[in-house]
């Protein structure tokens, strides 16, 4: 996927990160229109909106399906703005399509589906469209699944081709609905430097007040655009309720970020790099001194033929250090994740002295 296009080459050329925003799903004519045209009078140029609605369980709302369409037609001629929506089957392709629709993305759920992926792409293969399509992470965190998904539609002639990072789920509650997990996007940019990268920061953060701050870190990390939910009545929006913002707010929190620039290497930012580097050194010493200690212990657990994870001991060392981390401004998810990265090293290690019949 080296010969990518951009995906807007009108609204790329400002340097400035793409903007997408709308509603979750469109609800009615309505909402559809008066979400629309406030958007686009506080300067968004492409709106979104859910069309059919892959939801977790029967029984919610499913997406107001193809008279939604129309309702898109009219948010284009009134407005000047550029429209897209979700796509998940070879219908809903071949109809937004027709329907004049500018862009299409393709869902978390879809894109962890290699069945679903090829149909789209096989649709888009047949019908010879030159369109952009923006494809979310799947709902799992696969990079692979992710990077395949996307190569589907590559490989069906679709050049201005980009990526949508709506964070992963995970069972049990947190922070986020969709817990970030940034080194997945950033390894994505350093295998496809030419790819964009949108950031979902409504689908990742579920709730209103973690908008901005999600929105200011996708720009810090260099991450070229944002998709942002919004809706002309948030609380009483039929789907997604929580993480909508009205365009008021938005177009607010737009004006807020700041923009970093990434041309300013500074001497000091040199200096701060290099002790960076060294921490990091005394870092791997200290852990590779833990991991000494480790098999250590594996040798007296071996001798005295012990197992090698006892459970109470394990979850004793979480809980103190996850305290002691969050005393130090250290969040309590990011040291559970180091925490556990070392305990599987440590017993993967001490396995290999249990199995080690020289030792
Ligand atoms: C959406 O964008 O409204 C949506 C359904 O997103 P996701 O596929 O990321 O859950
Ligand atoms: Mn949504």
């Amino acid at each position: 996927m080296k010969d990518l296009k951009p995906l807007f080459p009108e609204l790329e050329e400002t340097g400035r990160p793409l903007i997408i925003a709308g509603p979750c799903s469109a609800e009615t004519r309505e909402q559809t229109l008066d979400t629309a045209r406030q958007l686009a009078d506080y300067g968004v140029k492409i709106f979104r909106a859910g069309i059919w609605k892959p939801r977790t369980k029967p029984g919610g709302f499913e997406g107001i399906g193809t008279p939604g369409l129309e309702w898109l037609k009219e948010v284009k001629e009134q407005t000047g703005m550029l429209t897209a929506c979700e796509v998940a089957t070879r219908n809903h392709v071949t109809e937004a399509l027709e329907a004049g629709v500018d862009l299409l993305w393709i869902g978390a759920r879809t894109s962890a589906n290699p069945f679903a992926m090829q149909e789209i792409a096989d649709t888009l293969q047949e019908l010879n469209v030159d369109v952009p399509v923006l494809v979310k992470n799947p709902v799992n965190p696969d990079l692979e699944l992710w990077i395949g998904a996307m190569q589907r539609i590559y490989n069906a002639g679709i050049r201005r081709l980009g990526a949508i990072h709506r964070g992963f789920s995970v069972y049990g509650k947190h922070l986020y609905r969709n817990v970030p997990q940034w080194h997945i996007p950033i390894e994505l940019r350093l295998r496809f430097p030419n790819m964009p990268i949108i950031v979902d920061p409504s689908h990742i953060g579920g709730k209103r007040e973690l908008i901005a701050p999600l929105s200011q870190q996708a720009l810090d990390m260099g991450f070229n655009g944002l998709i942002i939910e919004s809706h002309c009545d948030p609380d009483a929006a039929w789907s997604d309720a929580k993480q909508q913002l009205t365009p008021e707010v938005l177009n607010f929190i737009l004006h807020t970020l700041v923009m970093r620039s990434d041309k300013e290497v500074t001497e000091n930012l040199t200096l701060l790099r290099q002790q960076i580097d060294r921490i990091d050194n005394e870092l791997l010493e200290i852990l590779a001194k833990r991991m000494e200690v480790s098999r250590e212990i594996g040798r007296y657990k071996k001798l005295h033929r012990m197992p090698v994870v006892q459970a109470n001991r394990y979850n004793d060392v979480i809980a103190t250090r996850v305290e002691a981390g969050k005393a130090m401004q250290m969040d309590k998810d990011f040291m559970k994740t180091i925490l556990l990265a070392i305990h599987d090293e440590s017993v993967r290690q001490q396995i290999e002295i249990i199995n080690d019949r020289n030792v």
